[in-house]
């Protein structure tokens, strides 16, 4: 049981890739009253944690004990010839560990949200390598930060006050001695705040990117404008990024899921690459869900790749576009799926949704989504971060332990508990 009136200190916000780990949290009578250094998003799950709450297992939309809902789920995945287990990068990595487990046992395919956001980042890491450093190295050390088809102000509200308008080591007067650039198709809320906004067509991203790569190498183009942009101004782009003292290159789905997809990631880390022959440059990508980071590492250290994994042949496999969840339910090759701690239907294209309207889905989270209204088993967990512990991985790879603040509401169990139910349940059946 956690304190009846109690004031938590450096509390990390289970919401963005940011992780913020300096929250004060004050609680009285198990409920969540203050959220201090948290943005509206985070006083929003902070503040609203009892709001929408699943509270009771159901299987076909009556209410049954956790008991009988895990038995429901478990005759679901032994009948099952090719399940699906989906989501994972809003919950702890304890949780994870059972996905990987499960996935295994019934020869299914394991995925996380990384197949939907920045799988074309990793696919492009895995062609060209990693320029990476930590978030706080870009507070102490650069001079240029650059936002390309991000637009934290909405996504990420803490990421330019916390990392980016702070002084550091080095820049110790941020407003002066740090630009920051925003590259994107629109004038979004971010490049408002901007020191530049540099506004490239739609779908270029990939043609802006090589002709900065061959002007920062010093060739002559023999063209006049390239994604909206002037030669000048792209050779004056080129000659200031190869004069940045320390830059940083953050970016978002504008650049992941734009024409070109890990083509953009592949040349973007190039540039980078390239970057590093005149000066110092890293990049990060602005990783959405809290823990999508992190199950991207369990997944790795569990079966040897990242996301989009299948155990079908009893041996993890890797494809991206075949074990993707998006794409194994767009070609009805899964006939269950177990969704943790995601919304695919808020989510999905309507093709893949009308095929997860066909099959058993067991829905786990802690509140009522999309998902819950067409799961046959839905069993509540606790919101981790807030009602259990547990440790997540920061957008920059930095684990941080997850702090329990309250309670669950009666019953309700960790997802790694409720996982781990099914997962030995499972493992007794599959041996009848
Ligand atoms: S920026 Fe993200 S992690 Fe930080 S407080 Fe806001 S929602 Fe939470």
């Amino acid at each position: 049981m956690t304190e009846t009136n109690h004031i938590f200190e450096n509390v990390p916000c289970t919401f963005c890739g940011c992780l913020c780990d300096d929250l004060i949290i004050e609680v009285s009578d198990n409920k969540v009253m203050k959220n201090t250094n948290g943005c509206a998003i985070s006083n929003e799950r902070f503040l609203g944690h009892a709001e929408n709450r699943l509270l009771r297992p159901t299987v076909d939309g009556t209410d049954v004990s956790l008991e009988q809902a895990v038995d429901r789920a478990v005759k679901i995945l032994k009948s099952s010839r090719h399940p699906l287990i989906y989501g994972l990068s809003s919950t702890e990595n304890d949780a994870h560990r059972y996905a990987y487990r499960i996935a295994e046992l019934v020869g299914g395919i394991v995925d996380n949200t990384t197949s939907v956001c920045h799988g074309p980042t990793i696919l492009g890491a895995q062609d060209s390598g990693e320029v990476t450093a930590s978030l706080a190295e870009t507070r102490h050390r650069a001079d240029l930060v650059i936002y390309w088809g991000s637009n934290p102000a909405a996504a990420h509200p803490r990421h330019i006050p916390r990392y980016i308008r702070q002084p550091g080591e080095y820049i110790t007067d941020p407003k002066t001695e740090r630009d920051i650039w925003v590259v994107d198709i629109r004038k979004t809320t971010t490049a408002r705040m901007a020191d530049r906004f540099i506004q490239i067509t739609l779908g270029t991203d990939l043609e802006v990117l090589l002709v900065l790569r061959a002007l920062i190498r010093g060739h002559e183009l023999d063209v006049s404008v390239v994604g909206g942009l002037k030669i000048d101004e792209l050779k004056e782009i080129a000659q200031t990024l190869k004069e940045t003292k320390y830059g940083v290159l953050f970016f978002g789905l504008g650049l992941t899921q734009s024409r070109g997809r890990h083509r953009n990631v592949d040349a973007a880390i190039r540039l980078v690459q390239d970057l590093n022959s005149y000066t110092k440059w890293n990049m990060m990508p602005m990783r959405g869900h809290y823990n999508v980071s992190g199950a991207n590492k369990t997944c790795t250290w569990q079966t040897g790749f990242p996301y989009a994994v299948d155990y079908s042949r009893g041996y993890p496999r890797y494809q991206p576009g075949e074990y993707s969840a998006v794409d194994a339910l767009a070609r009805e090759e899964v006939d269950a799926m177990v969704n943790i701690a995601a919304d695919p239907v808020a989510h999905f294209p309507e093709s893949v949704i009308a095929h997860l309207q066909k099959i058993p889905v067991i829905n786990i989270d802690p509140k009522v989504n999309m998902t819950s209204y067409v799961a046959e088993v839905n069993i509540p967990a606790a919101i981790a971060g807030i009602e259990c512990d547990g440790a997540a991985t920061r957008m920059d790879g930095l684990p941080l332990y997850l702090r329990k603040v309250i309670d669950p509401p009666d019953g309700i169990l960790p997802d790694r508990d409720i996982l781990r139910m099914i997962y030995d349940l499972l493992k007794k059946e599959m041996k009848k």
